[in-house]
């Protein structure tokens, strides 16, 4: 059992991770310490002293800095996010750390982003902003088409893919699904569970909702694309590694995707969340992406909104309340290996 009062240092934190801690710390009295340091096996040791670390998206929690982590004295890992496939989980529990995570907040915070990505996309609004603030009025290019009657694969039906299929569910679209498993909210908002060859040959608009794993990985390439409608939209919110984004690229060159809207994406962690814009990009496919006008990035905000931020900030620090007591958190992920 730690202290009552353990001390914990955030990794990659940001002002308003600050504000929101900061808020629901009142409820603690925990001492917190932040660094915006991203945390790999290198900056593992700027937790000496810190019983606990916070960690998010893209911090790296290899071997190396799980083992640099432990030998500065640090018991427990909290994960502001939901998603742990950045964490090697059989190391920490040989190394005798806990690993707890953020498994719910907001769904619909991720689902609302994910609503707004394609309704800019099906209306080229994003085009008409920069355009009409340069005094330019003309609609040449701006040609949309209605959601209404056409159909939207998601893959990936649980908490987040379950919220979008409701968000979609007013706007007279067919809902087809495809998971490991079958959700019935997913089917009482009158969606579809199909094969995802199905899914890939009738969906007009794909949009990702499942966790990244080793099965999965670039599960959007070459082959699933050709498989695919000519023009589909696809959307991904999830995880930037279920993309091959060369493939996608390729696709949008030959006009196959007609499309393409990322809040996520493979190499995201040299570059979101900061701000390079005095700076030239070194990612040349990041930059290439950004010369499409069918192509829509946000630098993985889908959870940025005041109430998941505040659920995050609470449900983190009751984790490590529940840990630092030695009582069962059912948000602990080596606990369940
Ligand atoms: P969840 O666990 O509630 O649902 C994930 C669903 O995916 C489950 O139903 C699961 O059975 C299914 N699944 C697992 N492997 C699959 C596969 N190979 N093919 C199809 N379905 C599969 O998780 P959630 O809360 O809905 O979150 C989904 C994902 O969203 C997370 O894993 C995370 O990567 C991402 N996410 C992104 C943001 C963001 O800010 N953009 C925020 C939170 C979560």
């Amino acid at each position: 059992m730690m202290d009552s009062t353990p001390r914990i240092y955030f990794y990659s934190a940001q002002k308003y991770d600050q504000a929101f801690f900061e808020a629901a710390n009142t409820a603690h009295g925990f001492d917190l310490a932040y660094t915006d340091a991203p945390l790999n096996a290198d900056t593992a040791r700027l937790a000496d002293g810190a019983e606990v670390i916070c960690a998010f998206v893209n911090d790296t929690l290899d071997a190396a800095c799980l083992r640099a982590l432990a030998d500065a004295g640090v018991r427990t890992v909290a994960l502001r996010c939901a998603g742990f496939n950045h964490v090697d989980l059989p190391e920490a529990k040989r190394l005798g750390l806990a690993v707890v995570s953020v498994p719910a907040y907001s769904p619909e915070a991720v689902a609302e982003h994910t609503l707004a990505l394609i309704l800019t996309l099906n209306r080229n609004t994003h085009r008409a902003y920069a355009r009409v603030r340069e005094g330019d009025f003309n609609l040449k290019g701006l040609l949309g088409f209605n959601l209404n009657g056409r159909t939207v694969g998601l893959i990936g039906t649980g908490r987040i893919g379950v919220a979008t299929a409701r968000v979609l569910s007013g706007l007279g679209v067919a809902l087809l699904g495809y998971d490991v498993y079958e959700n019935p909210a997913f089917k009482a908002l009158g969606g579809q569970y199909v094969a995802l060859d199905d899914l890939y040959a009738r969906a007009d608009i794909i949009s990702l909702h499942c966790p990244l794993t080793e099965s999965n990985h670039y599960m959007i390439n070459a082959e699933s694309i050709a498989r695919m409608r000519d023009g589909v939209m696809l959307v991904n919110t999830s995880r930037g590694g279920l993309v091959d984004t060369e493939a996608v690229i390729a696709a949008l060159k030959s006009k196959k995707v007609g499309h393409l809207a990322l809040d996520v994406y493979e190499q995201e962690s040299d570059v979101f969340f900061r701000d390079l814009s005095d700076e030239i990009l070194a990612d040349d496919t990041l930059s290439r992406l950004l010369t499409f006008p069918n192509v829509l990035i946000t630098g993985h905000q889908g959870f940025f909104t005041q109430e998941a931020m505040t659920q995050i900030a609470e449900v983190t620090l009751q984790n490590v309340a529940a840990v630092s007591r030695d009582e069962a958190c059912d948000n602990e992920l080596t606990r369940r290996l």
